[in-house]
């Protein structure tokens, strides 16, 4: 066992790492007789994701609900729901990305095959009952969904936004590195940045709690050097392995912080646009890394190893550095965005979770300089 997987052992004992879940006989969490599987119909056409798809399928008699790859919206977890309830099953496996995880943990409660799912938004309402047992198998490594309660989906009026209850989790969590191999960069940068910036908005936020400070000095570390070694060469186990381990450790850091500003910019954007998740943090992080941590130094202190010694200037610029060294494409952004409107959604009661856990919080016109590549 590496100190990665010893790391989130100490906060989560429901995950088993395989390298080829066809042929590992020690997986207990696949012994259910009634089992269906969630996926998206990309998904379906990666060779090592068929080659799975074929064992469920074949080895276990699991259903299918294949998904179109899109966002989640309230629809696709109402009718997930409801196909879950009425096949009586008793495990449900997620086979995907984020969107996949996310849709999954909501369609596992009773409440969403026969009310409006917008109305549990923002724990508004709570949820009275699991109906199964659920299974993640993350095909990325950088959502964390399947170590967090919440689901983030887009509502009737087509608002990013989150659900979060104490039922909706996964009861177990399988990751197999070489379902990830076949992963593009732009997707494997995409989801790793995703990864960092829940570490880093989680160090610094302000619901931060010292149990925090190893999970989140840990995760930074390894995909700081994990992720450029990746898109030197994606065809390595090992770094796809820190990847996962280390995207679980940032959802776990999550789980007990919840996220900051970056998530705010980011679910503001993709309530807008079609920016993928990744990206739109990836924005939101080059833009505001420097002023959240100029506005509180004392935030310096809970850097360990890797940056123990950085003065506040330093910092903000290596994590720059490290960001521009992907050359991620913002043309999906940048110049399209109406100011007013992004306004009117970054400040909604549902965003201020995120808002008011970053000590940094810009004003409207501090906004509009920060980001200001991204106005029309
Ligand atoms: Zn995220």
């Amino acid at each position: 066992m590496n100190n990665l997987e010893l790391l989130l052992r100490k906060y989560a004992k429901n995950f088993h790492i395989s390298d080829n879940i066809i042929k590992d006989d020690k997986i207990e969490y696949l012994n259910f007789h009634n089992i269906i599987t969630v996926t998206d119909n990309k998904l379906t056409k990666v060779s090592s994701i068929e080659k799975l798809i074929n064992f469920l399928k074949k080895k276990l008699n699991s259903k299918f609900i294949i998904l179109d790859s899109t966002e989640p919206n309230y629809e696709m977890i109402e009718s997930t729901t409801k196909e879950i309830i009425n096949g009586k099953y008793d495990l449900v496996i997620a086979l995907g990305g984020g969107s996949i995880l996310d849709v999954v943990k909501a369609s596992s409660v009773y409440e969403n095959a026969f009310e409006k799912v917008d109305n549990f938004a923002g724990s508004k309402k709570q949820y009275t009952k699991k109906i199964l047992r659920t299974l993640a198998i993350p095909t990325t490594a950088g959502t964390g969904s399947e170590f967090t309660k919440t689901s983030v989906y887009k509502t009737e009026t087509n608002v990013k936004t989150w659900l979060w209850d104490e039922l909706t989790y996964f009861d177990y969590v399988l990751y197999s590195p070489s379902l990830t191999l076949e992963l593009p960069n732009n997707i494997t940068i995409a989801c790793g940045v995703d990864a960092l910036s829940h570490l880093l908005e989680s160090l610094i936020s302000v619901k931060f709690n010292s149990q925090n400070l190893e999970l989140c000095n840990s995760g930074i570390k390894s995909i700081w050097f994990s992720l450029p070694k990746l898109i030197e060469n994606k065809i390595n186990i090992e770094e796809r392995s820190i990847m996962l381990l280390a995207s679980g450790i940032a959802g776990k850091a999550i789980h007990y912080t919840g996220c900051g500003i970056c998530h705010c910019i980011a679910h503001t954007l993709g309530s807008m646009t079609k920016v993928p998740h990744g990206i739109a943090i990836a924005y939101g992080l080059l833009h505001t890394i420097e002023p959240t941590l100029k506005y509180n130094q004392d935030l310096l202190s809970r850097f360990k190893g890797l940056f123990k010694d950085s003065t506040m200037d330093s910092l903000a610029q290596e994590i720059q550095n490290w960001l521009n060294n992907f050359k991620i494409n913002f043309n999906t952004i940048e110049n399209k965005i109406n100011f007013d409107e992004f306004m009117k959604i970054y400040y909604l009661e549902d965003n201020k979770c995120m808002r008011d856990n970053t000590f940094y919080k810009p004003t409207e016109s501090e906004l509009k300089n920060l980001l200001k590549t991204l106005w029309k």
